[in-house]
């Protein structure tokens, strides 16, 4: 059953690009999967990051380390309902990992951080597409730089943000929250006034390692980005939700990193030789529908 297309969200892009049955499944026949013990600690990680912030920003005490795990361990705690035994064993050798990550943010990052904007919700629409996209930006400084943060098992590709559709749809809805009625719905702004965006990574290891990247978008992005949104609704809109394999060159790592390869008919078999840790990043961080 196709439901019909109400909003397009940064997920929802991502994930009908990624494989158009693997949007079916998520959003169409509703299909829920446990989330992995990583998942968990990675929101749970998201969850001290805010707290921490919206504190900062209150002009407040901001949390010192031991609160700072109490949150975590409260954050992680309320999420244990959703695996299976195997899955809270897991959660509890990753608690430790969980504090590591929160200290190095804390202690490493987070001081250099003004925060202006936390988690706020923004909806806009672009050339063509007859919904909005909406999405919440996590973090948006002082300066006016729009800033996600990730944990992760590897570095990020140093041009990841050049074809992000996560950030520049932040960028774009904060760049709307900005002007608010000002912006006409479909208008896009001028490039020199789209706010740049930076991506925070903590990257998981025997010692944690924080990678950074900064960007600014060019016309040429912007102009690719609403293409490939427009393609990715007329997708949707005609119901065509054939596994990517069908529709483009096909590659084994996408199912390997599906949510749903226990469950889908479409899946392309296991490699014989699982992909190295850089072929596929185990991130998380939040996307906001
Ligand atoms: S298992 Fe493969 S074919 Fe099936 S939804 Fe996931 S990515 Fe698509």
């Amino acid at each position: 059953m196709a439901r019909p297309l109400r909003q397009l969200s940064p997920s929802s892009i991502r994930t009908y690009e990624r494989c158009p049955y693997m949007y079916h499944l998520r959003y169409n026949e509703r299909i829920r999967v446990p989330s992995t013990a990583a998942q968990l600690l990675g929101r749970a990680v998201h969850t001290v990051i805010e707290m921490y912030y919206k504190q900062k920003r209150s002009g407040g005490d901001v949390l010192d380390c031991e609160t700072a795990f109490d949150v975590l361990d409260d954050a992680l705690d309320a999420t244990l309902h959703e695996l299976d035994e195997a899955g809270r064993a897991e959660v509890e050798d990753l608690r430790e990992l969980g504090y590591d990550l929160v200290e190095y943010y804390l202690e490493e990052v987070a001081p250099h951080i003004r925060p202006h904007l936390i988690e706020e919700r923004f909806a806009f629409r672009i050339p063509g597409v007859d919904v909005p996209i909406v999405g919440y930006v996590d973090l948006v400084d002082q300066e006016g730089t729009v800033i996600d943060h990730k944990t992760s098992s590897s570095p990020f590709p140093a041009e990841y943000l050049a074809h992000d559709v996560q950030l520049l749809t932040y960028s774009l809805g904060y760049n709307a929250l900005r002007l608010g009625a000002r912006q006409r719905p479909g208008q896009l702004p001028l490039i020199n006034l789209l706010p740049p965006v930076r991506l925070d990574v903590l990257v998981k290891g025997e010692e944690i390692a924080y990678q950074r990247l900064d960007f600014r978008y060019e016309q040429e992005h912007v102009e690719q980005y609403v293409d490939r949104v427009n393609t990715v609704a007329a997708g949707i809109r005609s119901a065509d939700f054939r596994p990517f394999w069908q529709v483009r060159e096909p590659n084994l790592d996408v199912c390997n990193y599906c949510d749903f390869n226990d469950v889908c008919t479409y899946r392309l078999p296991a490699a014989e030789d699982p992909p190295c840790e850089g072929g596929a990043q185990d991130q998380s961080g939040t996307d906001a529908e």
